[in-house]
C-alpha cells in the first residue's frame, strides 16, 4: 500500500477502514540467505538496503522485543554531520544525503526537520576548536557556519547570555541538522523491507550462534534455529552479550543514556541547541514538548533506566543555560543502552568467523547514523567489501593504533 495525499482524502471519506498493517508477521522459515540480528534502525535498514538497493533475497530480521523498542525508539532525535575527522566526516554526511531523500524513497513520512543544530561555545579555545571543526566541515562540503554572540542571539535570544557563570560567546551552526522522528524511521524501514520480502520476525530472540569449520551455519532462537549463510549482528547496546555467542570480546561497554521530554509549550526553541559548558541538549518536538539530555550515566549497565544523579546533572544544565525552563513540567524520563566504543567510533566489519558480520559501536550518536549505516553494512554483507565511506569502522583499527578519537577522550567509553 503506497501512501499519498489522495490516500488520506479517501481513507477519510470511507471510514479509515482500508488501512493494512504496515509489516506482515511472518513464521520464521528454516533457513535464510542473510539474517539480521536485530529490529532497531540499524538492523532494519541493512535489510531494507540490501534488498532494495543489492538486490538480495531470503533475508531475515530478528528482533528479541518489538520493532521500535530498542533505542531507535528512545533517542532524542537529532541528525548532524558535524564531525572533524576524516574516518567520521564522508560517512556522516553521507548518512545527511540519505536523511535527506529518505521520505521519498521509502514512502513514509518520517518528519525529518532540517531546522539546524546549534553548538553554542563558552571559551576562546572553544571558538578555536569549533572554527577548526566547522572548517573541517566545509572542506568536506558540509554546510558549517561559525556565529559570534549577535548571531547567536539573533536565533536564540532567549539564552543567558550575560548572567551565566560561563558566558555564551557564539556557536558552530550546521542549518542542514535537525530531527527526525525516530520510531517513524523504524517503522519506515520496515515497511519498505517488507514490502521487498524481507521477514520481519518480532519476540525472536538469537540466544546461540552455530559455528562449524569457522563458519556460521545458522542461529538458536527462542523460536528455534534458523540456518543462515550470512549473519549480520545490529543489536547496539547487546553487541558484546550477542557477539560472545561466536566466542568475541569486544572493544564495547555498555552504558545508559537518559532522555527527557517536558509538558508541551508553545514553539520556542528554533532548533537543536547543545550547551557547551556542560551535557545539556535540547531541541522542540513539534507537540511542544522540550525534548532534552546530557551524559551517559558513567557506569556499565544493561537496564533501560538511568540514576537520579543524571537527572539532576541535566536539568542543572538546563537550568543555567534557559533559566526559563525551570517552571516547565517534566513528563517523561527514560533510558537506553549505549554500545560504546573505546575510541567513541562505530564497528563495521567482518569477523573471524567466515559469514558472520558485525555493526555496532554507535555509542549515543547512531541515530543520525541509521541510513549510512544501514547502507554500508548492506554494502559488506552484499559485496564482502567496505564501503568507501565506512571503511575506517574496522576491528583491527584499536590493534593498530590506529583511533577515530573525535573527542581526544582516548580508550576510555564513559567519556566519550
Ligand atoms: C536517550 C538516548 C538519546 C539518544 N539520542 C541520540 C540522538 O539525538 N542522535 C543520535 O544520532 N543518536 C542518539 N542516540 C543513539 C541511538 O539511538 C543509537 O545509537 C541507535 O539507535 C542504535 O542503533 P539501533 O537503532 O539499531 O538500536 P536498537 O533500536 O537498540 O536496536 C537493536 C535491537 O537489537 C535487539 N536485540 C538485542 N539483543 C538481541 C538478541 N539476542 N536477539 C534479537 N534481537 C536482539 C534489541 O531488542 C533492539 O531492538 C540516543 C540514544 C539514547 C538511548
Amino acid at each position: 500500500m503506497r501512501y499519498s495525499g489522495f490516500r488520506v482524502i479517501k481513507e477519510a471519506l470511507t471510514g479509515h477502514k482500508g488501512w493494512q498493517p504496515v509489516w506482515r508477521d511472518p513464521e520464521p522459515q528454516a533457513s535464510y540467505d542473510c539474517v539480521i540480528v536485530g529490529g532497531g534502525g540499524h538492523g532494519l535498514a541493512t535489510a531494507y538496503y540490501l534488498a532494495k538497493e543489492f538486490r538480495q533475497a531470503r533475508i531475515a530480521v530478528l528482533e528479541k522485543g518489538y520493532i521500535g523498542g530498542g533505542n531507535v525508539g528512545r533517542n532524542t532525535t537529532i541528525i548532524r554531520s558535524n564531525y572533524l575527522l576524516d574516518g567520521n566526516e564522508p560517512f556522516y554526511e553521507f548518512s545527511m544525503k540519505l536523511w535527506e531523500g529518505l521520505e521519498q524513497d521509502f514512502n513514509y513520512n518520517a518528519m525529518v526537520s532540517q531546522r539546524g543544530v546549534l553548538n553554542l561555545c563558552h571559551t576562546d579555545a572553544q571558538r578555536d576548536a569549533f572554527t577548526r571543526r566547522g572548517n573541517a566541515m566545509r572542506l568536506n562540503g558540509v554546510d558549517a557556519e561559525l556565529l559570534d554572540r549577535e548571531g547567536v542571539r539573533r536565533i536564540a535570544p532567549f539564552l543567558n547570555f550575560d548572567n551565566a557563570r560561563f558566558p555564551i560567546k557564539g556557536g558552530l551552526l550546521q542549518p542542514r541538522g535537525g530531527t527526525v522522528r525516530h520510531d517513524a524511521v523504524a517503522w519506515g524501514y520496515a515497511r519498505g523491507a517488507d514490502m521487498r520480502g524481507v521477514d520481519i520476525i518480532q519476540n525472536c530472540e538469537v540466544t546461540g550462534m552455530r559455528i562449524e569449520n569457522g563458519r556460521i551455519k545458522g542461529l538458536e532462537t527462542t523460536r528455534g534455529f534458523i540456518g543462515a549463510a550470512k549473519v549480520g549482528v545490529a543489536v547496539a547496546g547487546s553487541s558484546s552479550r550477542v557477539m560472545a555467542h561466536a566466542g568475541m570480546r569486544l572493544p564495547i561497554e555498555s552504558h545508559v543514556l537518559q532522555a527527557f521530554v517536558s509538558e508541551g509549550l508553545k514553539p520556542v526553541l528554533p532548533g537543536v541547541i547543545t550547551y557547551g559548558a556542560g551535557h545539556f541538549y535540547v531541541s522542540q518536538s513539534d507537540k511542544g514538548g522540550l525534548v532534552f539530555g546530557g551524559d551517559i550515566d558513567g557506569y556499565n549497565s544493561y537496564a533501560q533506566r538511568g540514576g537520579l544523579a543524571v537527572v539532576e546533572d541535566v536539568c542543572e544544565g538546563g537550568m543555567s543555560l534557559m533559566p526559563m525552563i525551570g517552571r516547565a513540567r517534566l513528563l517523561r524520563i527514560w533510558g537506553g543502552i549505549m554500545d560504546m566504543s573505546m575510541d567513541g567510533s562505530p564497528i563495521i566489519d567482518k569477523t573471524h568467523v567466515e559469514g558472520l558480520y558485525f555493526n555496532g559501536g554507535w555509542c549515543y550518536g547512531g541515530f543520525k547514523a541509521t541510513p549510512a549505516s544501514g547502507w554500508c553494512f548492506a554494502h559488506l554483507l552484499a559485496t564482502g567489501t567496505p564501503h568507501q565511506t565506512a571503511r575506517a569502522y574496522r576491528f583491527d583499527r584499536f590493534q593498530k593504533g590506529l583511533m577515530i578519537d573525535e573527542k581526544g577522550m582516548g580508550a576510555q567509553p564513559n567519556l566519550h
